[in-house]
């Protein structure tokens, strides 16, 4: 699903500043990754590589097989549209709009037909457990319901990864647990999903684990391996 080959991403600053090395990653389609790594090591980098938003500056990033460095940029925003959903820590809803509202914007750029549109926004609420809530606006919503609303809008146009910074950043324990069990629920219906956090609990909720240290990423089940030998 995610393949890297030798993906880094230099800012050229000045000064420049290397926020990712290049790195070598398989992430597989139905895979459940964590990254974990100190602030300012370069997770959101990661994220935004992997997530179409930002280009690398040096390497092969292949996502499904298609080299993404060789696609014009709308050819990459279409990919995107299709294949990734973004949740982050602070939902980034709008306010004045209703749950509903809020999933469907997400339509408008992706190219499902517009009569479709609000059956699969009311679908993707549904998912998320949020039917009954679908005409609240965001103000009325817990913190819960609103990384709930964020997710429904990330599933609406169906993609195969799902890229999660800090998702529970925001969250109490008892909700963030919440919103883990959906993840998984999701995973167990064969989405692939990346979740960036600080939290060893939440990372542990993934298959593996990945460290970002000063730009390096690295697998931590594969040091551990290392270290037990
Ligand atoms: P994290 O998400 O782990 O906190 P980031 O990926 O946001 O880390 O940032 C990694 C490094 O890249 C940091 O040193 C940060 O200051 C730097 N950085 C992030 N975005 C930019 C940018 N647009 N221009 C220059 N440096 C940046
Ligand atoms: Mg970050």
């Amino acid at each position: 699903m995610i393949q890297f080959r030798g993906v880094g991403l230099t800012y050229p600053g000045p000064p420049p500043v290397t926020a990712l090395k290049p790195c070598d990653l398989l992430v597989s389609r139905g895979e459940y990754v964590s990254v974990m790594g100190p602030s300012g090591s370069g997770k959101s980098t990661f994220l935004n590589i992997a997530g179409l938003l930002d280009g690398p500056t040096a390497g092969r990033y292949l996502l499904d097989g298609i080299d993404t460095g060789t696609l014009k940029d709308a050819d990459r925003t279409a990919l995107r549209g299709r294949r990734i959903g973004f949740v982050f820590q602070s939902f980034h809803l709008l306010p004045h709009r209703s749950a509903l509202e809020n999933v469907l914007l997400a339509m408008v750029y992706n190219g499902t037909p517009r009569k479709q549109r609000t059956a699969s926004a009311r679908e993707a609420l549904h998912r998320v457990g949020l039917a009954h809530r679908v005409d609240a606006l965001p103000t009325r919503l817990s913190g819960g319901e609103r990384q709930r609303v964020a997710i429904a809008r990330a599933l609406v146009a169906h993609p195969s990864l799902l890229l999660c910074d800090e998702p529970t950043g925001n969250l109490d324990s008892a909700t963030a647990e919440s919103i883990l069990r959906l993840l998984d629920e999701l995973h167990a219906d064969g989405m692939t999903i990346v979740v960036i956090t600080h939290d060893p609990g939440v990372a542990r909720r993934g298959q593996r684990t990945l460290m970002i240290r000063d730009g390096v990423l690295s697998d931590s089940s594969a040091d551990d391996d290392a270290g037990q030998e």
